[in-house]
């Protein structure tokens, strides 16, 4: 099937293809649109020609058109989930697309409701401040292939509730699903207030470039962000940037391993491990460390993997072939450099990039499956003696997305949490964000937050207002 694509409110036909595959079955899925400078341009004509309406529109109509986006997703959950687990690989149940769709839908209609009242700064008799919230203009959009339509709407409703125009560019591995939401979504508001452009990764630094667009919103490696920061400059574009993440998990020994194992699998292996703030290093002290061990091995051991279609699956496959042979070359350096294989890390031939779930002991920093982000399923696992030490390695990174404590002791593992380096801290589960709750990476793992209210204000400049 030839999508299209979408631009001042009516679908456009593009006279470039690429092929889309499914990564379970290496099968043709659906022929998406390779857009150039000249589509880039008609989408961010129509933006700006829409900001000069919708900036002006009320915060009740503005609320409304989100929470329609949050009813259209609803009515199309099923297709959009399908097309996810066919396109990207997750299975549709579990921690899969049917989740990512229910959460495409809680943070549309969360966002919708929230508000940027005008703050009085001052009132006395030496005067009388206001500070107003407005739109940036046009918002650039640019997303990854993990989480592509959840990412999509992180980005577009903020953006739109606060007043912006879009035009969303979705990585060239998982395009279909946004192309498809985007088109059903965008029908309901005005002509260039959404648009959805689709093609290869120069198609994003064309858009970093643009002059028309005043911010992009980025979700993606670090390294890109650092090439987004660089070809934005000139223009001077506000950025959101959301990179990449190598988060730390601690486990102090007075935990019972067995309670804890199957949080802390799903924590590290959502989505196959192809997820931002996944636990991907884990700490155990030294007193529990084969028990943990252990338990993680016993509760991955059965879990079925295959085609996210079947009901029955609970991992599904690496979404390319660049991140499985990332995958695999990393735990091939791990087992040549003394690893100890408690799971997996012998996959089977294709079709499908399948990597099974993979569980790594006798790791150290220094190896680069702890060092570097692998993203995907599999898990080191390291070893502490002492607690300063522990903090010490899990902060030694260049990223600072995500961590978690894990104790019977909530006061203890709090002050630990403090110690820690990342944006977020999860405290005996890792990873569960939240609508009304800042997400944001420190170090290289970011600039800015998205989500609540400190999300939408990244869509907004201040204007203070004397009198
Ligand atoms: P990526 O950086 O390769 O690609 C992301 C997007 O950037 C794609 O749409 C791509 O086409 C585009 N792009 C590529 N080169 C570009 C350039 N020079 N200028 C502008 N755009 C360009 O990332 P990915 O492999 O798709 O995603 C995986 C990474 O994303 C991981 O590092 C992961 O941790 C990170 N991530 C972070 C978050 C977060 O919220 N912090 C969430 C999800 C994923």
């Amino acid at each position: 099937m030839e999508y299209n694509l979408y631009i001042n409110g009516k679908s456009v036909p593009c006279h470039s293809h690429m092929d889309i595959f499914n990564p379970a079955t290496g099968e043709l899925l659906g022929k998406c649109p390779v857009a150039g400078r000249e589509q880039l341009d008609a989408a961010v004509s129509a933006a700006a020609e829409a900001f000069k309406s919708w900036s002006q529109t009320s915060d009740e109509v503005r609320k409304a058109a989100c929470h329609g986006m949050g009813k259209i997703l609803e009515d199309h959950a099923e297709e959009l989930a399908k097309l996810v687990t066919e396109e990207q690989g997750k299975p549709l149940n579990g921690l899969g697309s049917r989740f990512e769709l229910g959460g495409c839908q809680a943070w549309t209609h969360y966002t919708a409701d929230l508000e940027l009242p005008v703050k009085v700064v001052q009132d006395n008799e030496e005067g009388y401040v206001e500070l107003h919230r407005k739109p940036v203009g046009v918002v650039g959009s640019i997303t990854p292939w993990n989480w592509p339509l959840m990412i999509a709407i992180w980005h577009v409703v903020p953006a739109i509730r606060s007043g912006n125009t879009v035009v969303i560019k979705p990585s060239p591995y998982t395009p279909l699903g946004t192309l498809r939401m985007v088109e059903l979504m965008a029908a309901s508001l005005p002509p260039g207030v959404l648009n959805v452009i689709s093609g290869r990764d120069d198609l994003g630094q064309m858009m970093s470039e643009h002059p028309g667009i005043q911010k992009i919103v980025f979700t993606g490696s670090c390294a890109t962000g650092g090439k987004i920061m660089a070809s934005a400059a000139p223009t001077l574009k506000r950025l959101t940037l959301e990179l990449g993440g190598n988060d730390a998990g601690i486990v102090l020994p007075d935990v019972d391993p067995q309670a804890i194992a199957e949080g802390l699998f799903w924590g590290a292996f959502i989505n196959g491990g192809q997820t931002c703030a996944a636990l991907k290093r884990l700490y155990v002290h030294e007193d529990i460390y084969e028990d943990v061990c252990a338990a993680l091995t016993g509760y991955a051991a059965n879990l079925p993997m295959g085609n996210g279609l079947d009901e029955n699956t609970a991992l599904g496959p690496v979404q390319n072939e660049m991140q499985y042979n990332k995958v695999r070359d990393l735990v091939s350096d791990a087992v040549a450099n003394g690893a100890r294989v408690l799971l997996g890390a012998d996959p089977k031939e294709g079709p499908g990039y399948f990597y099974p779930a993979t569980l790594l002991a006798d790791v150290s920093n220094g190896m680069r499956i702890v060092d570097e982000e692998q993203f995907g399923p599999a898990l080191p696992i390291i070893k502490f003696s002492s607690l300063d030490e522990a903090i010490e390695m899990a902060n030694a990174s260049e990223n600072g997305l995500g961590g978690s404590v894990w104790s019977a002791d909530v006061d203890r593992a709090k002050e630990i949490a403090l110690r820690m380096e990342c944006g977020s801290v999860w405290i005996n589960k890792h990873g569960m964000i939240q609508p009304n709750v800042p997400f944001g990476g420190v170090k290289k793992s970011g600039i800015g937050v998205e989500f609540g209210e400190e999300g939408l204000k990244e869509y907004t400049t201040i204007q203070a207002v004397y009198s």
